[in-house]
């Protein structure tokens, strides 16, 4: 077994340089296997497409995942770093730019340093288990990877963690208890009208205006439909609809992307977009109903309180210079919790800081720090660049320190 700690930068400029798709993950896939295995790790690759999970085992003791998530966005990078990357990808049959927008580098990267740290320490007992997972921006790899048989690899988990980097100062860890991540709906709506000239508009029905009501009308269902201590967002992320000036098209499709917290809220929007989409196309005399295909949906993460607390302190203790806040619940998105909610254990998932503190150097309370987050560049931005250092040491020592809490 290699006693060599990797270095931690080269690697994750390296794995920025080289994003890939949802389970496209296979050059990312094949580095993680490749240095478990040279730790000692029992590897086994493949597992939902592209997963890798990695078991160590030293005894009798707890069960502990740590999960890492691998795959890139279709973003085309803006960063203007050196080693920002010029890579493609495949989506939907065509070629398209690739990004680590989400900073899942940053987890892979810091996973490695962790694995190789556990590696290296032989004062805990128990079984460590490490997972590669794909496709989380498809929200489908955490379920990918249990379907095809996870648990029966590397044993059931008794605890789930994990991090996720984001815009907060290096040093600040983001823990929030109970539901920390939105449930995540997307919806694909197809509005049909009756096309023809751009010149004779009362020879057709035209789903442009048809479209544009309904995009205005959904815009009511928070304000109007939602309870003022309850949170949803509604997003219209994409709206497409014809080619040509003077042609009305036949048909317009919108994507609408929904966060909630609580499974009545989300019953309730979804219901009253279903019921808009629907009432619209009537108002305007559309030929047919839309086609309303619910495209993917994450579940929400749900943090286990005595789990957070027992980590929270864990870190305090053994990583003196770290403040760890409670950010309150963010209506990001992640399925995280599957891992979690199939073993029916803990999760405990927090957020890992990785801008440069510099800006947030007058910042006093929570306000204040949201104020300067909100001007850098978030999760998914073209312009997102975590600071590699210290950021990828704090993620590894909160992973170490995380995990050896749990461990026996
Ligand atoms: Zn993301
Ligand atoms: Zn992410």
């Amino acid at each position: 077994m290699s006693t060599e700690a990797p270095d931690l930068v080269a690697l994750y400029t390296d794995l920025h340089a080289h994003p890939e798709l949802g389970f496209a993950e296979v050059r990312t896939a094949a580095i993680v296997a490749e240095a478990l295995r040279e730790w000692g790790y029992a590897v086994t690759t493949g597992i939902g497409g592209t997963g890798v999970a990695a078991v160590l085992e030293r005894g009798d003791g707890p069960t502990v995942l740590l999960r890492a998530d691998m795959d890139g966005l279709p973003v085309r990078e803006e960063t203007g770093l050196p080693y920002a990357s010029t890579a493609t990808g495949e989506r939907g049959g065509e070629q398209v730019p690739t990004m680590h927008a989400c900073g899942h580098d940053v987890h892979v990267t810091c996973l490695l340093g962790a694995a190789h740290a556990l590696a290296a320490d032989d004062s805990w007992a128990g079984r460590l288990v490490l997972v590669a997972q794909p496709a989380e921006e498809l929200g489908t790899g955490a379920r990918a990877m249990l379907d095809d048989g996870l648990y029966g690899v590397t044993g059931t988990p008794d605890v789930v963690l994990g991090q996720h980097v984001a815009p907060l100062p290096t040093g600040v860890v983001g823990l929030h208890p109970g539901p920390a991540f939105a449930t995540s709906d997307t919806l694909r709506i197809t509005l049909h009208g009756r096309g023809g000239h751009g010149s004779r508009p009362e020879a057709t029905v035209d789903p442009v205006v048809m479209a544009a009501a309904v995009v205005l009308r959904l815009q009511t269902i928070v304000a109007r439909e939602v309870g003022g201590s309850d949170t949803a967002v509604v997003t219209v992320g994409t709206l497409h609809a014809g080619i040509a000036p003077n042609v009305i098209p036949d048909d317009a499709t919108l994507q609408v992307n929904v966060r909630t917290y609580d499974e009545h809220v989300r019953t309730r929007v979804l219901s009253a977009i279903d019921r808009i989409a629907r009432a619209e196309a009537e108002a305007s005399g559309a030929p047919q109903p839309p086609t309303i295909e619910h495209l993917d949906s994450f579940a929400a993460v749900v943090n286990d309180p005595d789990g957070c607390s027992r980590t929270a302190a864990a870190l305090r203790s053994g990583m003196p210079g770290i403040v760890v806040v409670d950010p309150g619940p963010v209506t990001g998105s992640e399925d995280v919790g599957e891992l979690a909610t199939d073993a029916g254990v803990p999760c405990v998932y927090w957020i890992l800081g990785g801008a440069d503190p510099a800006p947030f150097a007058g910042a006093s309370g929570p306000e204040d720090m949201a104020r300067v987050m909100g001007g850098l560049p978030s999760n998914h931005s073209p312009k997102f660049a975590p600071v590699p250092q210290p950021t990828l040491d704090l993620g590894v020592r909160t992973l170490v320190t995380a995990a050896r809490e749990w461990l026996g």
